[in-house]
Order: C-alpha cells, then sequence, then structure tokens
C-alpha cells in the first residue's frame, strides 16, 4: 500500500529499507512507525496502481518472498524498546501487507509485544483492500484500531484501469462486497486517490459510481487525496475540484477528511 514517504516529487520513491521504518512525521497520524511486510527487495503488491510512487509492479508477490514472522516481531520489539516517541505503529511499507502469508498471526503477535511495551500505542493499516472477501483477513480487521482501505473506483473498468491488478485472481465486485462486509464493525476508513488524465476518476461516469460505491459500502469515513504532482498519464485536480468531492462525500453521510498531498 506504501504510505509516509515525504518527498514524493522523486518518482519512484525508494523502498523502505527495513522491516520497521520511521517513525515518520504523518499529517494523519503524528509520529508513525511504520511496519513493512513486504520486505525490502521489491514492492511486494498485486495491484499495479496508475499512480504508484514505488513504481510499476512487475509481478505479482510469491508467498516465500515474503519476511519470516520471527524476524518481523523482533525488529519491531526492537524498535519500541529504542524509540521513545511514537504515537502510532502502523502496517504499510513496500507494498501490500495483508498478501503476507501469516498476516493474522503477525498482526496478533505485533499487538502482544505492542501490549507489554506500550499498553496505550494504537495500531493502523493501510490497505489496498484487495483482500477484503477473505473472512479471516476481516475478521484480522477488527484487531487494528484504524483500518484504512483503499476504494479508487466504484466499477471494474475503472478499477482496471486505475489499480491494474497484476493477480489476476483479483475482481472488483468480491472487493466492494468485503469492504460493505468489513464497513459493519463501525470502523472501517476508506481512503481514495482522485486525479484527472487517462484514465480520470474524478468526473463523469468513473466519478458517479465511485459515489455510489461509497454510498453503498457507508464507511465510517472516508480520506480524500489527491496527487501532488503528475505521475505518467494521471494528474492532481484542483483544490477545489477535491473541496466539491468532499461535498458530495458528506452528502451522503459519511465524513470526509481532506489531504492535500498523497502518502501522508
Ligand atoms: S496498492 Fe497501488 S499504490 Fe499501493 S503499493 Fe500497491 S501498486 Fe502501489
Amino acid at each position: 500500500m506504501g504510505g509516509f514517504v515525504m518527498d514524493t516529487r522523486r518518482w519512484p520513491v525508494p523502498l523502505q529499507p527495513g522491516l520497521v521504518y520511521g517513525p515518520i512525521a504523518s499529517k494523519r497520524l503524528g509520529r508513525s512507525l511504520g511496519i513493512n511486510l513486504s520486505g525490502i527487495k521489491r514492492k511486494l503488491c498485486n495491484y499495479n496502481c496508475v499512480y504508484c510512487f514505488y513504481g510499476p509492479t512487475s509481478h505479482p508477490p510469491e508467498p516465500q518472498e515474503f519476511p519470516p514472522v520471527d524476524d518481523v516481531i523482533a525488529a519491531v520489539t526492537a524498535a519500541l524498546n529504542s524509540i521513545p516517541d511514537v504515537d502510532w505503529l502502523t502496517f504499510s511499507g513496500n507494498g501490500e501487507s495483508t498478501l503476507h502469508p501469516e498476516f493474522p498471526r503477525l498482526v496478533k503477535e505485533v499487538r502482544s509485544v505492542a501490549g507489554e511495551v506500550r499498553p496505550w500505542l494504537p495500531v493502523a493499516l493501510l490497505s489496498n483492500g484487495s483482500t477484503a472477501i477473505d473472512p479471516s483477513l476481516r475478521e484480522t480487521l477488527t484487531m487494528f484500531d484504524l483500518p484504512v482501505l483503499k476504494l479508487d473506483a466504484g466499477d471494474a473498468e475503472t478499477h482496471a484501469a486505475v489499480n491494474r491488478p497484476v493477480d489476476k485472481g483479483v475482481s472488483f465486485e468480491p472487493i466492494v462486497e468485503g469492504l460493505r462486509m468489513a464497513a459493519g464493525t463501525g470502523k472501517l476508513v476508506i481512503q481514495s486517490v482522485m486525479f484527472d488524465g487517462k484514465p480520470s476518476n474524478s468526473r463523469g461516469r468513473p466519478y458517479h459510481r465511485w459515489l455510489e460505491t461509497l454510498n453503498d459500502i457507508q464507511p465510517a469515513a472516508l480520506q480524500l487525496y489527491t496527487l501532488d504532482h503528475p505521475v505518467g498519464p494521471v494528474n492532481p485536480i484542483d483544490t477545489g475540484r477535491l473541496d466539491r468531492i468532499a461535498r458530495d462525500v458528506e452528502g451522503l453521510g459519511i465524513k470526509v477528511k481532506v489531504y492535500r498531498e498523497v502518502n501522508t
């Protein structure tokens, strides 16, 4: 999913170099210590988003490419014992955390370690949402204080053009169904990046389908972004358009927080 990269004017931005990174000063989460389950050699993601700041996804991840649970727990424990000033622990990093073959166990163990060292420390997830249809992963979402899942499209055609899954097993309708079920917890936050260009998700039919889908899901809140610079064929939308989109979403009874830059 990526996140918390401060200088996205360099494209692609370098991968996070460790299993734990930061703490990063995040506009959303204050001082956030990132947990990177996607390893350090390449972006491990099932999407190839048209705007991805880590550059193109060459092929889907293999299970053996993800780091062992013990290594992640050791890195998180060491960081928590040595870094005093942290507001959030956040699963993000070089790709999609929920694809880790032992994601539910990992989250449980991270919560357990964090509970011993800093019982008050909240835990967030930034995910592309593609695995929300899996019941065990949806169950795992309930372990997060803040689960943030992506929705950049409201129809299969726009999803294919924007998020460009590299895993042929990923399809749009089941994802929406999974997000709708995940929203039942009352904690689900959706993150959407809106842009113009080819493709665009901020105007015309793709935009109206996105609004309808959001209304259908009814998340607890929306984090609304645009890009902070053009990436390949897509461009940021202006502040006025972003604010009008926010008003449209608020009209659905969904709380909105607008961010002027992606990844913060
Ligand atoms: S979900 Fe998209 S933006 Fe996030 S890491 Fe994967 S390809 Fe990049």
